[in-house]
């Protein structure tokens, strides 16, 4: 989609379980080359909302539209084969996998998707250009010094921007991240933050999910904000900071 073009809308949408109500008539809308901030206090429902656009849960209620076709209640991974990568709010590498194998999966993926051809195995060639496209990723995010060294053995700020590299090796439209910045030192945060300005200086369009405000504030184009699965809030950051329900709902959260 060109800057500015309508890539992801989520209208009314009602996820409950049990007697509790989740996310509660919930809508936004994300356009291409914006990033987005989804914040809330805990249990506020930023997960849920997160798993609904994902496809590993299924709304009880409203649409998903992304690019255009409804995509809600889609299977996770067709979601994925049309363009939305997502990373974990707890990292979900493989520890005992080097760099490059972690991203090659992402970049499997991608291929995966693309077998509809009818070949289950992949051949040497195509072993190769996965290979080179999960290097090209590692360079990407600046990751690239060491491919062979075991994920397991990185800080958790750069396990955070692996997985950012294997979301990307699935050649995404959209990056849905869950509270990336979660216990990261300052300095990793920055890092992070500074991967995700270059992303959307390429054009990449990203729905950012956290919990830590200030992380959010610099980094992102606009926000809105849950409570209690309802969105009490959206704006530009500076409005939001100013909004005396958001500021409630972060001292009583
Ligand atoms: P957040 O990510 O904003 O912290 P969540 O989306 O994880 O919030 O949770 C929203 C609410 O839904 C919470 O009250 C949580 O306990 C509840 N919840 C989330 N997932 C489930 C589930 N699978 N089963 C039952 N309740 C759930
Ligand atoms: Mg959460």
């Amino acid at each position: 989609p060109a800057a500015g073009g309508e890539v992801l809308v989520v209208d009314g949408v009602v996820k409950r379980f049990g007697g509790l109500v989740a996310v509660n008539q919930v809508g936004f809308e994300l356009r291409a080359g914006e990033i987005l901030g989804l914040i809330g206090p805990n249990g506020a429902g930023k997960s849920t909302l997160f798993n609904l656009v994902c496809g590993t849960a299924t709304a009880d209620a409203g649409r998903i539209r992304f690019l255009g076709q409804d995509i809600a209640g889609l299977p996770a991974r067709r979601i994925a084969a049309r363009g939305i990568a997502r990373t974990f709010q707890h990292v979900r590498l493989r520890p005992t996998m080097t760099l490059l194998e972690n991203v090659m999966l992402g970049a499997h993926l991608r291929a995966r998707a693309g077998l509809l051809r009818g070949a289950l195995r992949l051949d040497r060639a195509e072993e190769r250009a996965i290979r080179a496209e999960a290097m090209r990723q590692l360079r990407r995010v600046g990751l690239d010094p060491n491919p062979h060294e075991l994920a397991g053995n990185l800080p958790l700020g750069q396990q955070r921007i692996l997985e950012v590299a294997r979301a990307l090796a699935a050649d995404p439209l959209l990056i849905i991240l869950d509270e990336p910045a979660a216990g990261l030192r300052r300095l990793e945060k920055q890092k992070l933050a500074e991967l995700l300005r270059a992303l959307r200086a390429e054009g990449m369009t990203i729905l950012l999910v956290e919990h830590d405000m200030e992380f959010v504030m610099g980094l992102v184009d606009r926000i809105v904000v849950m409570e209690f699965g309802t969105r009490i809030a959206e704006g530009p950051p500076a409005s939001i900071r100013a909004d005396a329900r958001v500021q409630e709902a972060y001292l009583g959260g």
